[in-house]
């Protein structure tokens, strides 16, 4: 399988060169270059996910795919890895049974093993994993990569913005190769900071000259794209029908694996983009116009607080059949001018595929109740969103797949006020008086007693310092 640039100016390259470096010379990101074959989904997930990476991960001999996946897999508490819940014709696809609660546990439990061959083969002694996270990317970074040989993260998150679940799964995360370290300020100050150290030329020279490698492991790398694409395949494998599929989105990551898995021939027929308040991506689906001249929301679907959705290239890319002088002036308008509004012919392809919708905070509260009083299911706040969602498009007839992409347990203090109107500030004592309220067991509840390990504040000016000083050059 080889990669292309989604701007068209870099040299193609095979899966293990666009693994390490994450995003192309020219600043765009790796599609596959030409047409997708369908893939046949195997019998179980593990078999989908071998055929899946045999597919694109084509570079890395057999035996080292396979190790990955078993690696990956074990970490996650259900033996079918990503259930389906269902409840007449519209079924949960559960994605957060894996280390962390959250759907990006599934890539990220498997990129590093990835990442180790690749590196290895590069002949880079470290990968140094570097991340700012406003939540649930952190954690997941950190416990994929925890004890993988050749391999080192460091992850910035807010000093103010994580949940306190969220803080203590990065901040009490075990594993002698991974560390986390907060910052002064909000998320954007975070991601800021990380974004000036992969600019300082300085430090990438210290790092090279110290056999380590400067890398992100965000969701634009291939990596944590394609094994998204798995569950989808197994989903169709389980369903053996045509079906429609409703994703939560932020960066946009989940959905387009959702795309791909339907130029595999998954038999996905509407593919629907769930926003919160920052409804960048749903605006832009059904009108063609992408704007980011707006204010930014915090909701209480922390993990889609997003005004540029990275992930959005590849769909232009797809969505202009592969014209990437297209794709360079949008991207170019897009950070000249903030906005940019794609042709009539994409458009008309955007709208044939996809539909969108958003919900606010307080309707997001509204929908987690709906679901418990018709099914008492609990489904976490980005999940209910796709359920709000879901319930104002017309009909199809077809079954849908919402994609459940955290635990509801991650965010207990939204639960709680959704479902009794109690507003709790402590999240262990809402976890508990939800578990008490509904008679489900609750989770994460070890983190309230976790030895923590990293106690780190830093300020923006003295991010490379500890860049420096965690990874030893
Ligand atoms: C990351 C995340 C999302 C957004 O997914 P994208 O791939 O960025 O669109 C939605 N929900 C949860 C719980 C997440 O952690």
């Amino acid at each position: 399988m080889e990669y292309r640039s989604t701007r068209g100016l870099a040299p193609a390259v095979n899966s293990t060169e666009a693994l390490l470096t994450g995003i192309a010379p020219d600043g765009g990101l790796y599609v596959p270059a030409g047409k997708l074959e369908p893939l046949a989904p195997g019998a179980t997930f593990r078999a989908t996910m071998e055929a899946l990476l045999a597919r694109f991960f084509d570079d890395i001999p057999e035996n080292v795919r396979t190790d990955a996946v078993s690696q990956a897999l074990a970490r996650f508490r259900s033996a079918e890895i990503t259930p389906l819940t269902s409840f007449g014709g519209t079924s949960f696809l559960e994605l957060f049974h894996g280390p962390t609660y959250a759907f990006k546990d599934v890539a990220l439990t498997l990129l590093p093993h990835l990442m180790h061959y690749a590196a290895k083969q590069a002949g880079i002694r470290n990968v140094c994993v570097l991340t700012a996270t406003s939540g649930d990317t952190g954690s997941a970074a950190m416990q994929g990569f925890a004890n993988i040989p050749g391999t080192r993260v460091l992850v910035f998150y807010p000093q103010t913005g994580t949940s306190e679940i969220q803080r203590r799964q990065m901040v009490c995360c075990p594993g002698e190769n991974v560390a986390a370290c907060a910052i002064e300020g909000n998320f954007d100050d975070a991601q800021a900071a990380v974004k000036a150290a992969f600019a300082n030329t300085d430090l990438a020279a210290q790092a090279r000259s110290a056999g380590c490698l400067l890398s992100s492991a965000n969701s634009i790398n291939i990596g944590r794209l394609f094994p998204q694409v798995c569950y989808y395949l197994d989903c169709a494998r389980k369903l053996a029908c045509p079906f429609d599929v409703v994703v939560p989105t932020g960066n946009f990551g989940n959905l387009l694996a959702a795309w791909y898995a339907r130029q595999l021939g998954a038999p996905i027929e509407r593919l629907t983009a769930a926003s919160n308040q920052n409804r960048v991506v749903c605006d832009f689906v059904r009108t063609g116009l992408y704007d980011a001249r707006r204010p930014f929301h915090v909701t209480n679907t922390p993990s889609m607080d997003i005004l540029v959705s990275s992930n959005v290239e590849r769909l232009l890319w797809a969505l202009t059949e592969g014209n990437a002088i297209e794709v360079r002036t949008w991207e170019a308008q897009l950070k000249a001018e903030g906005s940019f509004r794609i042709s009539p012919p994409a458009f008309h392809r955007l709208k044939t595929h996809f539909t969108a919708g958003w919900a606010t905070p307080e309707e997001t509260e509204s929908a987690i109740l709906d679901i418990w009083e018709r099914h008492a299911y609990l489904a976490d706040p980005h999940t209910a969103i796709g359920w709000k969602v879901l319930h104002e498009l017309p009909a199809t007839g077809r079954p849908t797949v919402i994609a459940a992409t955290a635990s509801p347990w991650k965010f207990p203090i939204t639960m709680l006020r959704a479902l009794t109107g109690k507003s709790l500030s402590d999240e262990f004592a809402a976890a508990e008086a939800l578990s008490a309220y509904t008679g489900r067991p609750p989770a994460l509840t070890d983190l309230k007693t976790a030895p923590c390990r990293f106690t780190d504040v830093t300020a923006r000016e003295t991010v490379p310092e500890t860049i420096r000083r965690t990874f030893g050059f």
